[in-house]
């Protein structure tokens, strides 16, 4: 019929398969050679085959069986692999080692061991003991090809194998189950070139007989003395017909066992979940590597352990991948942060970053041992973490040096102008500063490892406090100037009238003056520091610098008053009104009858009395009696200050001089006057 032909044409006539529709998609791998060395290079044979990210959507087959028996055909003609046939007249022509290929259609790695029998050669039953050992601890169907004239035939080869794969498998499983799998594997038997003179349930119970007579021989470990061969295998029975004989029969009944390999819905379907060896299709290779080398130096196989040591190995090659994009990503922002800049949303960055990281391990990583892939996930967010820490540091540390120049330029600006309230502007810029500080670092926190930045919070409100102090101490220094300077403004004409004046009361006019003003300027100072949230201190010292201020200010006003010109012209002009006007203010014409000396006399006398009125500040008034401390240690004394010191006006040396030089003047108005009345006479 139709189908056997389509698969059957493209083969030669002695049954080697070549590339046809079943076969030759796939490449075969030769993963053990001849030198029982296994193969570098199955896990890029596995991808090309496209499977190493199957995860556990994959299965494996292996066969045993004895020489020429047809396996290799079998596979072929199963799984459309294009495993080496024997040639009918050349013996020994496909090279030893253990073969894998992937199967058409299917998702299945099928693994054929070519070998010498060396049961029947007596050479080499090493490699078969080997090659079983291998295949049990990976595959999940395990395919016994025999003649059936072999059934029945207990000391025949493939029996003999049979007792070594159970003794191995004793060795194998009798071991802690493993992580999740059942460790149970299904022995299929496919009775090859059956005739069907025997009824198949006869050769069924008799493989059955021997296999337990097998199981009953074997020496068992104590502790596995009552395990029956059900406790480890399930065993399936079929049979082919003579492929030569038969061909077309022999390929529909293949065609039949093919789809209880692939029809999952079938009842009688092969690759049951339960046989799964739970290897992750990217761990095979290393996986199979490993078991390779542990059956190659005879050492016990302990699958727990070697399934670990796969979960070990695959975890760190998985978890490397997912760090190398990860720091790909981090280094992008490692430049800005160190370069001092605030990277916007950086929280949000960092956290896809790592969880990206995290979803690209756990896809690949959570089939394997789970104990394993918990603890490398721990260690990759470790690493994870501690890259992102400096980051996450280096914000916060950018971020407060920001807000931190934002409430400075915030307090410039608030405290431009006259019109402010020095406490609402700091109160407004601190709380901005705190707020969008609080804001972008609890952005930068990422969930998972533990960040805090209460620290640098603290540090930074520390800073402001620092800054707002420096601020409240300008503006004071600042407003205490404008006050000395009004007070300077208003103290200016009545001094100088007071002065020019010169009355017995001139000094208490002063120093009234003088006490309103400062009045004036505490009162306003006290104003405006309660704005400024002065503490009791500040203000105590703040007021004492004022008082110093102001009253050296009068002084500077007094001595410009009573300079050594200012104060003679003020002699002049009071000697002036009295010896040149009479007492209406009318000006003087002397006439020689005139008592010019007494005149003279008088009004020379009054005004030298006031010489020592100029020379010290005085009164008699207690209400106008006012002292400063002497000498303190105020910073804004430059000069060592004595307050007695300073109500001195005129020393005695100067005012003596100034006595002298007013004679003088006033004997040349003496001298006018006389010759004023001899003119006249003259006349
Ligand atoms: P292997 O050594 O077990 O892998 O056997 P091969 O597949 O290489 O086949 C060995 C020989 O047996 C070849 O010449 C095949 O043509 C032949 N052969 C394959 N299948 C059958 C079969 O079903 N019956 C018989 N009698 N010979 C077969
Ligand atoms: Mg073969």
């Amino acid at each position: 019929n139709g189908h056997a032909s389509t698969t059957t044409t493209s083969s030669i006539p002695n049954g080697h398969p070549t590339k046809d529709t079943l076969n030759g998609n796939f490449d075969r791998h030769q993963i053990v050679d001849e030198e029982k060395k296994f193969t570098q290079d199955l896990n890029a044979q596995i991808k090309e085959w496209g499977l190493l990210d199957a995860g556990f959507n994959y299965n494996l087959v292996a066969v045993f069986g004895s020489q020429s028996t047809g396996k290799s055909t079998l596979l072929n003609r199963l799984f459309g692999t294009n495993f080496d046939v024997m040639q009918n007249n050349k013996r020994q022509q496909t090279t030893k080692g253990i073969w894998m290929c992937r199967g058409h259609d299917m998702n299945v790695m099928v693994m054929d061991v070519e070998g010498t029998d060396g049961r029947e050669r007596g050479e080499d039953q090493d490699f078969e003991r080997k090659s079983a050992l291998f295949s049990l601890a990976s595959s999940e169907v395990m395919i016994v090809n025999l003649w059936e004239h072999q059934v029945g035939l207990y000391q025949g080869a493939n029996m003999g194998l049979l007792k070594t794969v159970f003794e191995v498998n004793l060795g194998l499983f009798g071991k802690k189950a493993q992580d999740g799998t059942s460790g149970r594997t299904l022995i299929l038997f496919v009775v090859r070139d059956y005739a069907g003179e025997t009824p198949f349930d006869n050769l069924t119970t008799s493989l059955k007989d021997d296999l337990d007579r097998i199981w009953e021989s074997l020496v068992k470990p104590a502790e596995l003395k009552d395990v029956k061969l059900g406790d480890y295998f399930d065993l399936d029975f079929t049979h082919l017909p003579h492929k030569i004989h038969q061909p077309e029969r022999f390929e529909q009944e293949v065609q039949v066992l093919r789809s209880r390999f692939v029809d999952r819905s079938r009842e009688d379907f092969l690759f049951k979940p339960l046989y799964h060896k739970r290897i992750p299709a990217d761990g095979v290779s290393f996986y199979m590597s490993n078991i390779w080398e542990q059956v190659q130096s005879n050492k016990d196989l302990d699958l727990p352990t070697q399934q670990e040591l796969l979960a070990q190995f695959r975890c760190d090659e998985i978890a490397a991948v997912a760090l190398s994009e990860f720091n790909e990503q981090a280094k992008s922002q490692k430049r800005p942060v160190e370069a001092g800049n605030v990277v916007p949303g950086l929280g949000g960055l960092m956290h896809n970053w790592r969880q990206g990281a995290l979803e690209r391990y756990n896809q690949d990583a959570s089939r394997y041992n789970q104990a394993v892939y918990k603890r490398k996930q721990a260690e990759l967010l470790n690493t994870i973490d501690a890259t992102l820490s400096p980051l996450f540091l280096g914000q916060l540390k950018n971020l407060h040096k920001q807000r931190l120049g934002a409430f400075k330029k915030a307090l410039q600006d608030g405290l431009k102008g006259e019109e402010y309230n020095y406490a609402d502007v700091v109160k407004k810029a601190r709380s901005d500063c705190i707020e969008t500080f609080s804001e972008a670092a609890q952005e930068a926190c990422i969930e998972g490892p533990h960040w805090s930045w209460q620290e640098e919070l603290e540090l930074l409100e520390e800073e402001i406090k620092g800054v707002a102090d420096q601020f409240r101490k300008d503006e004071t220094k600042k407003m205490v100037s404008l006050i000395e300077r009004t007070f300077k403004k208003a103290i200016s004409e009545p001094v100088e009238v007071a002065l020019t004046k010169a009355s017995t009361k001139m000094w208490d006019i002063v120093l009234r003056t003088f006490k309103e003003r400062l009045q004036k300027a505490e009162a306003s100072y006290l104003n405006k520091a309660i704005s400024f949230n002065c503490t009791e201190e500040e203000n105590t010292h703040s007021i004492a610098a004022l008082r110093k201020r102001t009253w050296l200010a009068l002084r500077e006003k007094i001595n410009e008053q009573t300079g050594e010109t200012a104060i003679l012209g003020k002699l002049r002009a009071h000697f002036e009104e009295r010896f040149r006007y009479d007492e209406q203010g009318t000006p003087r014409v002397w006439q020689p009858e005139d008592d010019i000396d007494g005149a003279f006399k008088k009004a020379r006398d009054e005004t030298m009395d006031l010489i020592p009125r100029y020379a010290k500040i005085e009164t008699q008034d207690p209400d106008l009696s006012f002292e400063l401390p002497s000498d303190e240690d105020s910073p804004l004394s430059e000069e060592a200050f004595d307050f007695e010191e300073s109500l001195i006006v005129l020393s005695e040396t100067k005012s003596l001089e100034i006595t002298n030089k007013f004679k003088k003047e006033s004997d040349a108005y003496f001298v006018e006057a006389k010759r004023s009345t001899v003119v006249g006479i003259a006349q």
